[in-house]
């Protein structure tokens, strides 16, 4: 390829549009551009790294025993409403683009495909003997994000490659389960990345168990929990740990204190002289339902704890009847919030656990009544500091009792930084950024079921599949891969996803032996199948050194001066060191070098 057909257009300076480096680095360089919010256009340079990304994951799924088709992206509701999935996708917080074809009927595009597969399976495979089987497929997904951001990490159309597994028993679940870890872990070393598999929480997928993959790195928008000796590790979201033990606070009767302007734990603790954990801190949430009308939530954590919303979101679904429908958001009662539903008399920043359900009489449609649940390790205080209900006023030497009815107990805590293992105390976790880059999911029977998809076992009865799915964000990786692989002067792509493996800089265009011997050198490597580009364009030689380090091409061979004695200069981008060498010789040394690399890659 030569770099004057390529369109390529480089940036000199940070676009205005990007926050990580990673995505700035991939506008600038020429590999994507924006087409509208979450939606862009992979140029030239990103369909190869792709494509590089897309053969080493179809080669692994391949050796884990799945086989490729195309599903479609178009996809009915009623699938979905089998799975009770339509409204929580579709209304509240929901992600799915949803749409009437000429004749009403809803339809969809897939932002996943566990109904599609389900559905498929179900017509294809009869009995036992045709188990197990794995489908996969690489696909353009969408999903309408709340927040689509940093370029490629969190768009609205994004290339993804999706996994089924079908088993006739839990145990051969597992033994695929398995062996799409090992793939995944192969994948990700093959593409050059550091990856962590965390524990993972199942979220609106669903089933037992599900792994995730994160590529660490500060941009990352998960945070992720490691024990120090590395055997544990979580993302937050689903972490535990051993709670940090409590300030003890003296029994001196419960009175009113003065908080005037002392909204936030930190204020009360400096002006008091107290810890976050003597505090019981009260937070108000709104459940909204497919069905019924939102259900206000108050929440009583201790003052050093922070909550898990994921745990909110599953205590919430079991204490509600099921004929309040699908869940389908829960979000912070604000002062704005609540004085636009009529509820004008919350003393916010003063709230304690004891706030009376009257305060929600003015609802024009809100239940009236709070959903409550406190954490056990604020259940477990004897004596703590609150809210009092009154502006400017917390009580000192509260107890849980007449006054303070103990709500449902329910784990509530999100674990966090410093905390204690479980599994070895003497460890503590330690937090990290990461972005997922796979997620591995232990499904169970929930689609199954829901979809009525069975089979028929070895003794003539009818049994639903168990099932696993695997994802893995291709276009995500393409671009978590410059976030760990870039430094001041551009991209260093890993040599196996790298759009080329070698440019080769032709420093004067005009100068006919440069050219004849880079044409030469571009005609040799082509012909041995190395990934080669050639920088013919008429530019200053600034130009094309600049824009080479930018684009991040693993390998530069620089024709110049030399070329009159067969002379060339070998770069390496990451190291930037470099090596005269005669033609002949490196075209030799080249081949051998990569042809060693791809063993290393391979893994043989
Ligand atoms: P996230 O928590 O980041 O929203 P998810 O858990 O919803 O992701 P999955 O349903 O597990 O995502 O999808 C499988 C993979 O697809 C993810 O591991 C991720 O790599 C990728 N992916 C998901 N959402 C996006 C997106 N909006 N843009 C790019 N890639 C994505
Ligand atoms: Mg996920």
């Amino acid at each position: 390829m030569r770099v004057s057909h390529l369109m390529l257009v480089t940036l000199r300076d940070d676009p205005a549009e990007a926050e990580v480096i990673s995505h700035k680095l991939l506008l600038r360089a020429g590999y994507i551009r924006r087409v509208t919010i979450g939606i862009y256009a992979y140029l030239p340079l990103l369909w190869r790294v792709l494509k590089k990304i897309s053969s080493c994951v179809r080669e692994e799924m391949t050796s884990a025993g799945a086989i490729e088709l195309l599903m479609p992206q178009l996809q009915p509701a009623d699938i979905w409403q089998l799975s009770k999935r339509w409204a929580g996708y579709t209304q509240g917080e929901g992600i799915m683009f949803n749409l009437k074809d000429r004749q009403g009927r809803e339809l969809a595009l897939g932002p996943t495909h566990e109904e599609v597969v389900t559905n498929l399976v179900d017509n294809l495979i009869k009995s036992y003997r045709q188990l197990p089987c794995t489908l996969y497929q690489i696909q353009t997904k969408f999903r309408d994000e709340i927040r689509p951001r940093f370029g490629l990490m969190r768009s609205r159309e994004f290339v993804m490659k999706d996994a089924y597994s079908f088993h006739s028993s839990e145990i051969d679940l597992k033994v695929s389960y398995d062996r799409m870890d090992l793939g995944y872990r192969n994948i990700f070393r093959r593409c050059g990345l550091n990856v962590v598999a965390v524990e993972a929480d199942s979220g609106s997928i669903g089933g037992a168990a599900s792994q995730e993959f994160m590529v660490t790195a500060e941009a990352g928008e998960d945070l992720i929990l490691i024990s120090e000796d590395k055997s544990y590790a979580a993302n937050q979201e689903r972490a535990i740990s051993l709670p940090k033990i409590a300030f003890i606070s003296e029994n001196r009767g419960c009175q009113y204190l003065s908080t005037p302007k002392q909204t936030s734990i930190d204020q009360l603790c400096q002006a008091h002289g107290l810890h976050s954990s003597q505090i019981v801190k009260v937070l108000l949430m709104l459940a909204r339902f497919s069905n019924c009308t939102p259900i206000p939530i108050l929440v009583s954590l201790r003052g050093d704890q922070n909550l898990n919303e994921v745990k909110l979101i599953s205590a919430v679904k079991s204490h509600v009847s099921s004929k309040v429908g699908t869940l389908l958001e829960i979000t912070p009662i604000t002062p704005e919030g609540a004085i636009n539903q009529g509820v004008n008399n919350i003393p916010f920043g003063y709230l304690g656990p004891q706030l009376d359900d009257k305060v929600l009489l003015g609802a024009k449609d809100w239940q009236k009544r709070f959903l409550r649940f406190v954490d056990p390790t604020a259940a477990a205080l004897t004596y703590f500091v609150c809210g009092a209900n009154i502006d400017n006023k917390h009580l000192i030497g509260a107890s849980w009792g007449d006054l303070f009815i103990l709500p449902s107990q329910v784990d509530l805590r999100a674990a966090q930084a410093n905390d204690q293992c479980i599994h070895n105390p003497i460890y503590t976790l330690t937090e990290n950024r990461g972005i997922e880059v796979g997620h591995i999911f232990r499904l169970g029977h929930k689609y199954s079921i829901a979809l009525n998809a069975n089979y028929t076992n070895e003794i003539g009865n009818q049994e639903p599949f168990w099932m696993g799915c695997y994802g893995i964000g291709i276009s995500r990786l393409s671009q978590a891969a410059v976030e760990q692989h870039h430094d001041q002067k551009g991209i260093c792509w890993p040599l196996s996803i790298a759009p080329f493996e070698v440019i080769i800089v032709i420093v004067s265009i005009q100068d006919e032996i440069q050219r004849t011997l880079g044409e030469a050198l571009y005609s040799i490597m082509k012909a041995a199948r190395v990934d080669v580009l050639i920088d013919d364009r008429q530019d200053r030689a600034g130009v094309k050194f600049k824009d080479a380090d930018l684009i991040g091409i693993p390998w530069q061979i620089v024709i110049g001066r030399g070329a009159i004695n067969n002379q060339i200069e070998l770069v390496e981008r990451i190291t930037s060191r470099s090596e005269q060498l005669d033609a002949g010789y490196l075209v030799k040394y080249f081949l051998q070098y990569l042809e060693r690399t791809h063993n290393i890659f391979l893994g043989d």
